[in-house]
């Protein structure tokens, strides 16, 4: 029997120099508790959630697996917009990496304990936040969106001290690679073009093999990152997730959505808004995600000038980035929209979106698209319940009108138009609300709510009548939750 401890594991990040990081062992916490396992995840490196439960002294990281190489690794990073040199894993620890059906998968835990890198932290991680990263990787996973995964939190009462004292927790996270911008930035800053050379090189040919058939594979690199990153954030938006710190050592070198802080998904829509309570100008808002992406981009070619040698082709290479964006937005909304992508329609749908935008305001997110497909292409028939989540009706009823003739333009079948928009509409998201009440159920040791929570997110497009409370508004209660940098 394969247990979390024989797990077949390599680490092909610690073949790097020692320069990369530094070897080390976690930092024990007593007497742990298990609060979750996903179950889709420990399929994914070959285990039951049975068999993932039973080595909670691995969980929590009092143990380490029989071939595990434990590591922390060193990047830097520009945090919101100012360049904040040497920060590196401070609380995550690489075990190694299992071979998988898609390639292979790094396990990390993360609050196992001090490293080199901890500065002025503590190296932990709270209950609280552990498990808004665990539900989230996996819900946004169950999206469709691109993101590390999130294996299991375990627990400690060890106490942590953030704005009030808190419990601890692990959490086991797993992604090909946790190589982030930064990590190239950190070799850039420090004039280290060797570092950067075997770093690059070994992303290229670990992630991007297909690279080196490139005229300058690190301009491939720098493209290929840039159109990934793109098409990430378009599903971000498409979606109104908001990831909160988007720092150049948040940005994953494979285009995944990692590090999940103080995240939110869009409730009532205002394109300007900011999940995360200690960002104050709103760099980080819903409306600037696209932009930042693109200059975090930037930050990453500048790092990879020195081995790309000319300013043109690095250039060109993020230059896809706009295109890119807009195309594959272009395309998540009209599925959004149940729409048909006719060349003779391009200028009036975007015009359809745009005013879309312009009546969406207090409106909740989730909910418009999910209803949306309720609409009948040829009368209002359809209409109340989408209606109902305005407040200027005559506003939704003028765009409604317009967004009839259109589907009435391609002949759309409501059934079929039906089926296609909720599946890409999701109708359960990770409301804020839905994941504190999970925690605070879980600060007093019931996990039942993560667990039903994971399951109702892990099916986000589907119908599930048991659960209908999961797609409700916000409670009043709700509209006083603060997210912040604090985890
Ligand atoms: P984040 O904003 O969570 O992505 O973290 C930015 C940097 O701070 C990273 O280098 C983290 O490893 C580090 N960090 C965050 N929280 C802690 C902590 N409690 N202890 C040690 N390092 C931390
Ligand atoms: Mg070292
Ligand atoms: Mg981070």
């Amino acid at each position: 029997i394969i247990t979390a401890a024989k797990l077949p594991l390599d680490n092909s990040f610690a073949s790097l120099p020692p320069a990369f990081y530094t070897r080390l062992m976690p930092t024990p916490l007593p007497a742990p508790y298990l609060v979750a396992v996903s179950a889709p995840a420990a399929e994914l490196i070959g285990l039951t959630p049975d068999q993932v439960a039973a080595s909670l002294d691995i969980l929590i990281a009092n143990a380490a697996p029989e071939r595990a190489q434990p590591l922390a690794a060193v990047y830097s990073g520009h945090q919101f917009g100012v360049w904040a040199g040497q920060l590196g894993d401070g609380r995550a620890i690489l075990f190694g990496d299992v071979a998988t059906a898609a390639g292979p998968l790094e396990l990390q835990w993360k609050g196992a304990g001090l490293t080199p890198y901890s500065r002025m932290g503590d190296g932990r991680a709270v209950l609280r936040s552990s498990i808004r990263e665990f539900l989230c990787s996996e819900a946004m996973h169950a999206l469709g969106i691109p993101t590390s995964r999130a294996l299991s939190v375990a627990g400690s009462d060890q106490g942590v001290v953030r704005e009030t004292i808190e419990t601890s927790a692990v959490v086991v996270r797993m992604a090909p690679s946790f190589v982030r911008f930064g990590s190239f930035e950190h070799w850039f800053y420090r004039k280290k073009n060797d570092e950067l050379k075997i770093l690059a090189d070994y992303v290229i040919d670990r992630f991007y093999p297909a690279l080196r058939a490139a005229d300058n594979p690190y301009a491939a690199l720098i493209e290929e990152v840039t159109r990934r990153t793109a098409h990430m954030i378009a599903q971000w938006q498409a979606v109104g997730f908001m990831h909160g710190v988007m720092n150049t050592d948040n940005m994953s070198i494979l285009g995944l959505t990692l590090d999940y802080g103080p995240y939110g998904f869009m409730e009532a829509f205002d394109a300007n808004h900011i999940c995360n309570h200690t960002d104050q100008q709103g760099r980080y808002s819903y409306a600037n995600q696209p932009q930042i992406g693109h200059w975090n981009c930037y930050a990453l070619a500048q790092a990879l000038l020195p081995l790309i040698g000319e300013v043109e082709a690095t250039q060109a290479a993020l230059d896809v980035y706009q295109p890119e964006f807009a195309a594959r937005m272009d395309e998540l909304l009209h599925a959004k929209l149940g729409l048909a992508m006719l060349d003779e329609q391009f200028d009036a749908d975007r015009a359809l979106f745009d005013d879309l935008f312009a009546i969406l305001p207090g409106v909740d997110f989730t909910q418009f698209f999910r209803r949306l497909s309720g609409l009948h292409a040829a009368d209002a028939g359809g209409d109340q319940p989408l209606r109902d989540l305005f407040i200027d009706r005559p506003a939704f009823d003028a765009w409604a009108e317009r967004y009839r003739t259109r589907l009435r333009a391609e002949h759309s079948d409501d059934a079929a138009r039906q089926v296609a928009m909720n599946n890409v509409n999701p109708k359960y998201v990770l409301r804020n609300y839905l994941a504190q009440v999970a925690i605070e159920k879980a600060q007093n040791k019931d996990f039942s709510e993560v667990e039903r929570l994971l399951k109702v997110l892990q099916r986000p497009y589907d119908e599930q009548p048991e659960h209908e409370q999961y797609a409700a508004l916000p409670p009043d209660w709700a509209s006083h939750l603060e997210v912040s940098c604090s985890s």
